[in-house]
């Protein structure tokens, strides 16, 4: 089993040690959060230990190591994915969708036993695509697509950001980890709370919203840049292991065993010695279906005896000895009555399908998002049509297609109104973009919509202000803009229908206690557009002020690891607009901490925020950790490769490859005095 690629054997000096102790605990902790979902640390300890590595692994390139944690995100974006032809065909599986259909199976493999002992190993069949992952010595070599079962693509970079996906077998296993060739295969998926995460980052952004997990999981992995790649959070669930050409052990069910000691996640599964107790689970995991974080669409039900597997084989398209059970779809068949129109924060109009309600899995559906007029038209839906639709989880339910043999002629075309529904202001629909929009500025419905994102639990967390206050704030004219709230009394407060006095004092403790809410909250609340909570906090650790963040320039804001063109844009916009500006004022004027609480970086300045540096070569007067030191205290950052986002390369003598990337991407490079000049101005 291979060690780590730690070259110069002899004396360890204490940055290999640092370096090795690091390695392990982020491992540990990446095991702890991904496989155990049960973390140790906080995101931005855990941040602190990758920078403290990240920094120690530049300083001592002879110490990199292929399987170190920092090396999950490194390649540039690839050009296209190569083909790799499987060593082992990835089959499809034979499908059943009710109990007589297991029980057929159950028959027919006891036939090809003839009489052998047998038994099954029942497992979720997770909803997302498969990967084969090829470890030699140990070590992740290589990960490939399903493709059309004989041969996949290479997407190596991007399985290596998927943190359940371990870079290294634990060598301390055993078993299937002595051979030099192991091939993992599992199903790569998204959870849930990912998937929405995702979409809700792709609606900021005015991209059109993925339709289910498991599309965007396989869009996902065949994204060119694995930096995107790593932000979307792919997790995967191990479900078979094999040695060589062979399956690496006896029984399936020692197999997945094996994957969960040398470090992968594994699904719930169940040994099972009857059909029986394979019907009990599949009845079992369908009744908490709901309560998993990711979906799955059925159970697999496996051999269990890896001779017998080889035994029986497998047809052209699938194994003999393994069938998936397949739950019933979540789906039903309503009528749109009607299409109305909601109006969002930042103006947008979005068409919203009022449905005849229906039960679908256990709970009625009767309303059903549009997203937006393009949707409206790829559908071609009309008012009053019958539709598919499918729930999936806590998924918002959505329109599948329309049932155009039961349309009568009395179906009526849907158009998005001229005017904004609430307020009777312009709507406009830039060129180029999906999305229509209310550009009053003072659209009652943006401002509520703004409000309650602001008081939600992500933002300023104002417990309490819900959407009848809402409401009433808007239409009493009570509150203007965000800022407003923190003028409310409490006469005012007890004035309104169903407020009682405590309530009224509760609120007001809420909105009081919501002026505390860091700096990303508080970035987050004001609801710029593109922003979501991600960006939101990328941006406020950044710039640390909101008066930081304000003077930032589009460059500045373009130049942070993260940021793009897009997201720079729109903050400038935001912060250029002279009510924002006095938006800004006032909040702090009331008391709102506009700062990044307790200096967590300890900046002292912000002369740097938003700047990137890279040291390269041996600067004279200061180590480089002195000089990462000076440029993190003035709020600057420092990363460990070049990229047309640096903004300055600082070269002292003996300046390496860093030096030739930077003259190829354009990028600023500074001589020592360079840079102490630039230092000396900046204090
Ligand atoms: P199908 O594509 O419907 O024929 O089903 C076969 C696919 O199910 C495999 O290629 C895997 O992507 C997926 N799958 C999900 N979970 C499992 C599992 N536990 N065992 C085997 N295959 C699984």
């Amino acid at each position: 089993m291979a060690k780590t690629s730690t070259r110069g054997a002899g004396t360890t000096t204490a940055a290999e040690q640092e370096i090795e102790r690091l390695r392990e605990e982020l491992r540990r902790h990446e095991e702890l959060y991904y496989v155990y979902d049960n973390p140790e640390i906080s995101d931005a300890d855990y941040d602190a230990l990758m920078s403290r590595l990240q920094q120690l692994e530049a300083e001592h390139p002879e110490l990199a190591a292929a399987d170190s944690p920092t090396q999950r995100v490194g390649g540039r974006p690839a050009e296209g994915f190569e083909e790799y032809v499987h060593r082992r065909p990835m089959l499809s599986l034979d499908n059943s969708y009710n109990i007589e259909d297991l029980r057929a199976f159950d028959e027919r493999v006891k036939r090809l036993a003839d009489g052998r002992r047998l038994e099954y190993v029942a497992e979720l069949k997770i909803d997302g695509l498969s990967i084969s992952l090829h470890y030699e010595g140990g070590l992740l070599a290589r990960g490939v697509t399903r493709g059309d079962g004989r041969r996949g693509e290479d997407v190596t970079q991007n399985v290596r950001t998927i943190r359940s996906i371990p870079l290294r077998l634990r060598d301390d296993v055993g078993g299937a980890a002595e051979l030099p060739n192991i091939e993992v295969r599992g199903e790569a998926y998204l959870s849930r709370k990912t998937f929405e995460r995702i979409n809700a980052e792709r609606e900021e952004a005015e991209e059109p919203r993925f339709a289910n997990p498991r599309n965007a999981a396989a869009g996902t992995i065949r994204q060119l840049d694995p930096k995107i790649v790593d932000r979307r959070r792919l997790a995967l669930f191990a479900y078979d292991v094999i040695g060589g050409d062979r399956k690496a052990f006896a029984t399936h069910y020692e197999g997945l065993e094996w994957l969960e000691r040398a470090g992968f996640q594994v699904s719930h599964k169940r040994l099972c010695p009857t059909i029986d107790e394979v019907i009990e689970f599949c009845n079992e995991m369908e009744a908490r279906r709901d309560e998993l974080e990711y979906e799955i669409d059925g159970v697999v039900v496996k051999v269990n005896s890896a001779a017998l597997q080889e035994e029986f084989g497998a047809t052209a398209k699938s194994p003999r000895w393994a069938i998936a059970y397949k739950y019933p779809a979540r789906q039903a068949t309503t009528q749109v009555l009607d299409i109305i129109v909601q109006v969002g924060r930042t103006g947008a109009l979005t068409p919203v399908a009022v449905l005849a309600p229906v039960l679908v899995a256990g709970s009625t559906v009767a309303r059903a998002t549009l997203h937006n007029e393009d949707e409206i038209k790829r559908l071609g839906l009309l008012k009053g049509d019958w539709v598919l639709i499918e729930k999936s989880g806590d998924v918002i339910p959505k329109v599948i297609r329309v049932v155009e043999s039961r349309r009568t002629g009395e179906e009526k075309r849907f158009k998005l109104p001229k005017a904004c529904p609430v307020c009777g202001g312009v709507v406009s629909r830039p060129e180029g973009e999906v999305v229509s929009r209310c550009v009053a500025a003072d659209c009652p419905a943006q401002l509520k919509a703004r409000l309650l994102h602001f008081a939600s639990r992500r933002a300023m967390r104002i417990e309490g202000l819900g959407d009848a206050l809402a409401d009433q704030f808007v239409q009493k004219r009570m509150v203007r803009d965000v800022a407003g709230l923190y003028d409310l009394t409490h006469e005012e407060l007890v004035a309104l229908e169903r407020m009682a006095e405590k309530s009224a004092s509760n609120l007001l403790a809420q909105i009081e206690a919501s002026k505390e809410r860091d700096l990303p909250q508080l970035v987050f609340g004001l609801g710029i557009r593109h922003v979501g909570e991600r960006t939101a906090a990328i941006l406020a650790r950044q710039f640390r002020t909101l008066a930081g963040l304000g003077a930032a320039t589009v460059e500045e804001l373009d130049a942070v690891p993260e940021i793009g063109l897009t997201v720079a844009e729109s903050v400038r916009d935001w912060f250029a607009d002279e009510g924002n500006q006095a938006l800004c004022e006032r909040l702090r004027g009331k008391g709102v901490r506009t700062e990044m609480e307790a200096n967590a970086g300890g900046a002292q300045t912000e002369a740097f925020a938003g700047l990137l540096f890279v040291l390269t070569g041996k600067l004279e007067t200061m180590t480089r950790d002195e000089a990462a030191a000076i440029i993190e205290a003035r709020g600057g950052r420092v990363t460990s490769s070049v990229s047309k986002k640096t903004t300055y390369v600082v070269a002292g003598e003996e300046a390496g490859s860093k030096l030739d990337k930077a003259q190829s991407l354009g990028v600023r490079v500074l001589d020592e005095a360079e840079f102490r000049e630039l230092l000396a101005g900046s204090v």
